[in-house]
């Protein structure tokens, strides 16, 4: 038969999956030695059988009697007992930590009897009125979901009848009164008395928790931490001690270090004559452990070597709960404890400095995703003023602007703006490239706003359901603001501020700047120590986007070792726009003129990244992207013609641009479709490169291009491009040697690696087009239309163009790789889509044994710290 309940003693903290955090945790204290209070947890097994059944699986009541009996032994005391009575606490806890989801109650085993025992036994009657009251709160509202605004009303008006400000100072005639108003609410609320019998209270109790399981919130907040639905939750059953004794009693939650700067020493608050949750709930001010320390030196002693001991125990930062009842000291939880990103960096140096932890074991202790959030600059928030308002905090940043309410206004601004709208729609998306931030008064994290923001990396605080937007104005907080008024958006605490707020750039960025040294600085120490062993660590070599010089250049300040994707489409832009209408419109110069143009452009980009391999691509969008849009084109025309003027080069323009116009330019005439049919463009990009590749030789630098060929579909047409490129860049004296690869982005490009690998001498994963030619969509069109949706009900976990989509996209990678290494063995290949620059992808293309990957300059870092992960788990090793 399966057993249902555990001991203390019988349990460890690997026990987790089993026992839950919680009782996982109580049972390593117990064992340990620690003062624990007896008890037992009933397994989460037991609670998926009850949720599965809707009764208690059979044996529950026996082996729960069982283990009481030994509760009951050690305490010296009976549960139920009228003169002398066991209280028990029923607490959840499950596997992961969900921090005040579920139910605990407190005080089990009081009644109209008992708590007269009670009384009597502790010689402090006010201490056993308050211990019932707070039973039948908490009972009535976890077992029989009484509305807890129903208790609060008769606490309040018990308050205000004794004019005292506080719980605490209430008196016991008036507690008795209220144990009386209490049941009273529980009768009319449930229909029937207050349990009076301490098992019938144990059972429902247990069975309250195994249902808070269940609870909205908590079903929500799996849903946001990604924690599976039908895990279930264990139930610790344990000997109550009181915290609420008087003044030589109380109750506290402690840290072993400072959660939120990782600063050493031990941090807490500890709130006098309580109990339970009171310190969180901020009810009285409370005291800190340094006054503990004063007031009990030696609870205050014995707790600190507790905590050193957990520490030790659990190699990390620990937070714990205690309570201690007429000067004795009960532990009565602990787990390692969340902290802030900069608190997890200088925590694991810190761990490794006290020979605690390995260096491969601290970069397993910080994450890509919390360097990423050291990297966004903040704002300082002790020169900010009270904010407006609060919305969802949907991408992270501090961006300070002027109010804009369209998208036209945005791109047309030139000072720094903020676009404000209800919600964005996908024509936004100009408004919200131009803009320092994008603020919403609709839509959650899911919303068109936060997901493109995110993508963007733009900050967005989104739903500031405060704000009433109204054409061109917004009313908040009593206040009228206009377009031109600035405002402050927070995108990590949702704030929004008037005026602006002074920002201060991130002082890890402007370390990897080369601006500050770590030397000093807790934090930036930690990360530079991290990083150097991550890169040490690292098989995947991290490279950069980057199209222009300066990009290349702080790519390398950021610690990337190449370029792995540099793209030409900014060559024809601005200005330049006119050779490529001349290109379009059959004029044969064009080219010749672009020629020099980009060769200068090829030659600051390789003197940025001297000795290091910069990898071109050749020219990738439609060419009708370059022409002024089709709609203008028509009015400029009908205009010349409606006065009787010759509409003149916008003529001839406008009939090429209706000739090239396509349904699905995404899937149009664009990449090494565009080079094959439009002679001479390609060839003039390869010279250009290898003509500035050869200038930089003759002036002593060290260029190494590499030439690489988009939306490769079939080996044809890598081969005809090949041919002419070669021809070129033998008839360029003094060029270095320049490799020829190409892009794998289109599925049926991996599928035929086998093939197109006779003809590259590299593979660069194009994830971004590879993911919509996958799926079947393309990212503008759906991120905004369905993806919140699709998040909702599950389809993804995640937006598949944020995190490879590891089964199906992630399936043409593996595919392409085994197949271009089998028919070219020692095959460089790399990725050069937005998810090299993602934790969780990175990962994947380590596992997949790609040769590098290449993301956003700013991106760098996380890519390195997340390589060195990738490979240090891989194998393993001690490297202290
Ligand atoms: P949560 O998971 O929300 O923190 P807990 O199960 O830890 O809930 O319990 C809520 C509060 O009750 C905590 O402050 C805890 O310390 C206190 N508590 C739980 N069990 C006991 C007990 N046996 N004696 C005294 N206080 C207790
Ligand atoms: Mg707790
Ligand atoms: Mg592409």
């Amino acid at each position: 038969m399966t057993r249902y309940v555990y001991d203390f003693v019988e349990g460890n903290k690997d026990l987790k999956v089993l026992l839950g955090g919680k009782g996982a945790n109580l049972a390593e204290m117990t064992r340990m030695g620690l003062p624990v209070p007896p008890g037992f947890t009933v397994t989460t097994e037991a609670c998926r059988e009850y949720l599965r059944t809707g009764s208690m699986p059979t044996g529950l009541f026996d082996e729960v009697e069982d283990h009481l009996r030994m509760v009951q032994n050690q305490i010296g005391k009976v549960f139920g007992d009228a003169k002398d009575p066991l209280l028990l606490s029923v607490r959840s806890g499950a596997q992961f930590s969900m921090p005040g989801m579920m139910e605990t109650i407190l005080d089990i085993g009081l009644g109209d009897a008992s708590v007269a025992g009670l009384a009597r036994q502790t010689g402090d009657e006010r201490f056993a009125w308050d211990s019932y009251r707070r039973l039948i709160q908490m009972f009535g509202k976890t077992v029989f979901d009484v509305p807890g605004d129903a208790f609060e009303e008769e606490l309040t008006a018990a308050r205000s009848t004794a004019g005292v400000a506080t719980d605490a100072e209430l008196g016991t005639a008036q507690l008795l009164d209220l144990v009386y108003a209490y049941k009273k609410v529980f009768n009319e609320h449930t229909g029937r008395d207050f349990p009076q019998a301490s098992h019938e209270q144990l059972f429902l109790a247990i069975g309250a928790v195994f249902r808070s399981w269940n609870a909205d919130r908590a079903a929500l907040y799996r849903r946001q931490e990604r924690i599976p639905q039908d895990l279930g939750t264990a139930v610790n059953v344990m000997a109550m001690v009181f915290g609420n004794r008087g003044e030589d009693s109380g109750t506290g939650v402690a840290f072993t270090r400072d959660p939120a700067t990782g600063r050493r020493g031990v941090y807490g608050d500890y709130l006098r004559n309580a109990q339970g949750e009171d310190v969180v709930a901020g009810i009285r001010n409370t005291m800190s452990l340094s006054e503990l320390a004063t007031i009990d030196p030696a609870s205050h002693r014995q707790l600190l070597s507790v905590m050193q001991r957990l520490e030790q125990r659990y190699r990390d930062l620990c937070d714990v709960e205690f309570t201690i009842e007429n000067g004795k000291l009960w532990m009565l939880q602990t787990r390692v404890g969340k902290r802030t990103p900069a608190a997890a960096f200088v925590i694991a140096a810190q761990l490794v400095d006290e020979g605690t932890i390995t260096l491969d074991e601290a970069l397993h202790r910080v994450t890509g995703g919390q360097l990423a959030q050291l990297m966004f600059p903040s704002f300082d928030t002790d020169a900010a003023p009270p904010p407006l308002a609060t919305g969802v905090g949907a991408s992270p940043g501090a961006a300070v602007g002027a109010i804009v309410f369209d998208s036209a206004a945005a791109e047309a601004a030139t000072e720094p703006v903020i676009l404000v709208r209800r919600e964005t729609n996908p024509d936004d998306l100009p408004g919200m490239i131009a803009a320092q931030g994008v603020l919403t008064s609709r839509g959650g994290k899911t919303s068109h706003a936060a997901v493109v923001a995110r993508g963007m990396g733009k900050t967005c605080v989104c739903g500031a359901e405060e704000l009433d937007i109204d054409g061109d104005e917004v009313t908040v907080a009593g206040r009228i603001l206009h377009a031109g008024d600035v405002i402050s958006i927070d995108g990590t605490s949702g704030k929004i501020y008037p005026g602006a707020v002074a920002v201060r750039p991130s002082s890890v960025v402007r370390w990897f700047e080369g601006e500050l040294t770590a030397h000093g600085d807790p934090l930036l120490s930690a990360v530079e120590r991290l990083m150097i062993h991550a890169d040490h660590r690292a098989r995947l070599a991290v490279h950069a986007n980057a199209d222009t010089g300066a990009d290349a250049a702080r790519a390398r300040r950021f610690g990337a070792t190449g370029v792995g994707l540099c793209r030409t489409e900014h060559m024809f832009l601005g200005d330049r726009r006119v050779l490529i209408e001349r290109l379009i419109l059959g004029d044969d110069g064009a080219l010749a003129d672009l020629l020099p143009l980009q060769r200068a452009d090829f030659e600051e980009l390789f003197a940025a990244m001297d000795g290091m391999p910069m990898t071109v691509r050749l020219i990738d969008p439609p060419l009708h992207e370059f022409l002024p849009p089709l709609d203008e084109l028509t009015a400029r025309v009908a205009r010349a013609e409606a006065l009787g003027q010759d509409p003149g080069r916008d003529g001839t323009l406008l009939t090429a641009v209706r000739r090239m116009h396509e349904q699905n330019p995404m899937l149009g005439l664009r990449g090494v479709r565009l080079g094959l049919v439009i002679p001479g463009l390609f060839a003039m990009q390869v010279r250009a490169i290898a003509e500035a590749a050869a200038a930089r030789v003759a002036a002593g630098g060290d260029p190494r291009p590499e030439i690489m060929v988009p939306l490769v579909g079939a080996v044809q047409e890598l081969e005809t491009v090949r041919a002419e490129a070669e021809k070129v860049l033998a008839s360029v004296p003094g060029a270095p040697p320049i490799r020829i690869g190409t892009m794998i982005e289109v599925p049926r490009a991996a599928l035929t690696a086998g093939q197109i690998a006779g003809a590259a001498e590299f593979f660069s994963f194009g994830t971004n087009d590879l993911t919509q030619m996958t799926w079947g969509f393309s990212r503008d069109d759906v991120e905004g239309a369905f993806f919140g949706t699709y998040l909702g009900l599950g389809i993804f976990a995640v937006s598949p163009f944020e995190t490879i989509d590891s089964d199906g996209v992630g399936e043409l990678v593996r595919i392409a790789v085994e197949r271009g290494r089998a028919a070219r063995p020692g095959l460089t290949v790399g990725v050069c889509g937005e998810h090299g620059g993602d934790p969780a992808s990175v990962r994947f293309f380590h596992d997949a044994g790609l040769d590098y990957v290449s993301c956003s300059p700013f991106r760098v870092p996380i890519a390195r710290l997340e390589a060195g992960r990738a490979a240090s788990a891989a194998d393993g090793s001690d490297s202290r």
